[in-house]
């Protein structure tokens, strides 16, 4: 380890501490004083915007609008939704005080804002021409983790979207919330090149107050845990019961209908899965079609011995290399007081998908070296082909990065039927597909029995469903005449679909 750099732990050694020292050292983040609070830098920013772009392109097409909503909740609001509200409870961090006096109605700050942002939906809405009501915001929240805390993944302020939607139908709503999945996917895939599963939560798991909750599960190797992407909520009628929410049917008939509601959110924890997931021992490794830099240029050879002249050809020929790569996010390196070495290490730490290398035999034979991050391969190519090859590598890059942690995946999602392996199956790092009964109270004591205590201490925390995933394979579970086979992992009961178990973050 190169203890300059900063990157000090090996990933298979002690991952957290190297998640830590990446996202520090290679500049994604810094750290507040107060626990669970992360200062984002312009690298980690970067790819935030453009996961926001992009999603905000699809949403727009939708038929979504943005909003602002006042970040502070008012406790009668709150109180509106009660199994909601105590979902949110423990984390809610409340205003009690203003310089010395004592707030006669304490606010709270949103740790998400379905009871800020739906007594304007009850104002809004008159008749069923005023649906569907589609809005968005970016914003921050606060949720006063007590668990651990982790840069990204698990903060107590973070950034996110948050989408509310009203329906006058439940199909309209349910097809809105299954096409919101799919696009946290393809952000997930297709931009930050990380596998998903998508699926169903279980009950315990449910978004407090929804009908059901969607979800993508992304898996991180070196832990062999489980993290939930992004979710889409259908609400049902419960809010829009609970806040009024309703639409004259008819202007003639006078009846009435409560709406149809869902809401869905991604937040920063997905630029902590794409860098737990790619980063290696060197540090950062951006999938290329978010990456700050895609290219960096950096001259070679530049020793003493060398003229002017030949310098001048050198940096001439670099700005030409530069130019015509119009079009890709490239940077020079030229500083003349750092060696190429730590010019590379640079590189490397930043996570800079692709680095042109080009010293003065590539000059006289116009070609560059372009040596790729993630594999360190290095490829010669004549200047001429320079667009279209690096065009192509981007591509690869992204593709050999997905395709490596999608076959990561599908080799650690175990097939188990049998509750005795699972302990090992888990402590081996693997997530496991299960059938299962899709009771709370199975899924409540398959935790606590996966669960490593050393007396009152608990080492490894126990599995818990990640989601009931939309692809059903082997599909045995009602076909099957056999009985071991359309049994719980977990009880005596009847299986009645499979699950995705997993250690979590
Ligand atoms: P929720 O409203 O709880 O369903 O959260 C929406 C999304 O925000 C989740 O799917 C997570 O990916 C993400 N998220 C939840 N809690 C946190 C947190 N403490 N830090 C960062 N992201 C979070």
């Amino acid at each position: 380890m190169d203890q300059k750099f900063g990157i000090k732990t090996r990933k298979e050694d002690n991952f957290t501490e190297w998640f830590l020292n990446v996202v520090k050292y290679s500049e994604l983040i810094d750290y507040h004083n107060i626990r669970g609070c992360y200062i984002m830098r312009p690298a980690s920013m970067y790819i935030w915007n453009l996961i926001k772009e992009s999603f905000d392109n699809k949403i727009k097409e939708l038929g979504v609008d943005e909003c602002y909503f006042p970040m502070l909740v008012s406790k009668s609001h709150l109180e509106k939704e009660k199994e909601h509200l105590e979902s949110f409870d423990p984390e809610l961090a409340w205003i009690t005080k203003c310089g010395n006096s004592e707030l006669q109605n304490p606010v709270a700050i949103r740790p998400t804002s379905e009871t800020i942002i739906y007594p304007f939906f009850a104002k809004w809405l008159k008749t069923h021409r005023d649906l569907p009501l589609k809005i968005n915001q970016w914003c921050n929240v606060l949720r006063w983790e007590v668990k651990s805390t982790l840069p990204f993944i698990r903060g107590r302020e973070f950034l996110w979207q948050e989408g509310h939607t009203a329906h006058y139908t439940k199909k309209s709503a349910e097809e809105e919330v299954r096409e919101i999945l799919e696009t946290y996917r393809k952000i997930y895939e297709d931009l930050l090149a990380v596998p998903v599963i998508a699926g169903v939560k279980s009950k315990e798991e449910t978004f407090g107050g929804a009908e059901y909750t969607l979800s993508v599960e992304a898996f991180i190797p070196g832990t062999g845990k489980g993290v939930q992407g992004a979710t889409a909520h259908n609400l049902g009628q419960n809010f829009s019961k609970m806040f009024d929410i309703k639409v004259s049917d008819d202007v003639a008939s006078e009846t009435f209908s409560y709406v149809y509601q869902n809401c869905w959110g991604i937040s920063t924890r997905s630029i902590g899965v794409l860098t737990m997931l790619h980063s290696d021992n060197k540090g950062f490794v951006s999938p290329p079609r978010v990456a700050h830099t895609q290219l960096m240029i950096i001259p070679c050879g530049i020793t003493k011995s060398k003229t002017e002249d030949e310098k001048k050809n050198l940096y001439e020929y670099i700005e030409k290399v530069k130019v015509s790569l119009n079009g890709f996010r490239v940077k020079t390196d030229l500083r003349d007081n750092v060696t190429p070495g730590n010019k590379f290490n640079n590189c490397e730490l930043k996570g800079i998908p692709l680095r042109i290398d080009v010293g003065f035999k590539d000059l006289k034979n116009n070609e560059v070296c372009l040596v790729r991050r993630d594999t360190c391969k290095k490829i010669q190519i004549n200047f001429n082909n320079i667009k279209d090859v690096v065009t192509n590598e981007i591509n690869n890059i992204h593709n050999d990065l997905f395709n490596k942690a999608k076959s990561d995946l599908e080799s650690r999602l175990v097939y188990l039927e049998d509750f005795d392996k699972m302990l090992d199956v888990l402590n081996k790092k693997n997530i496991i597909k299960a059938p299962w009964c899709n009771e709370t109270k199975c899924e409540i004591s398959i935790k606590e029995r996966t669960t490593i205590r050393e007396g009152d201490l608990i080492i490894t925390q126990g599995a818990k469903t990640l989601c009931i995933p939309f692809d059903q394979s082997p599909n045995l579970i009602e076909n099957s005449s056999s009985d071991k086979i359309c049994k719980c992992i977990g009880c005596d009961r009847k299986a009645k679909c499979y699950v995705i178990f997993g250690r979590s973050y």
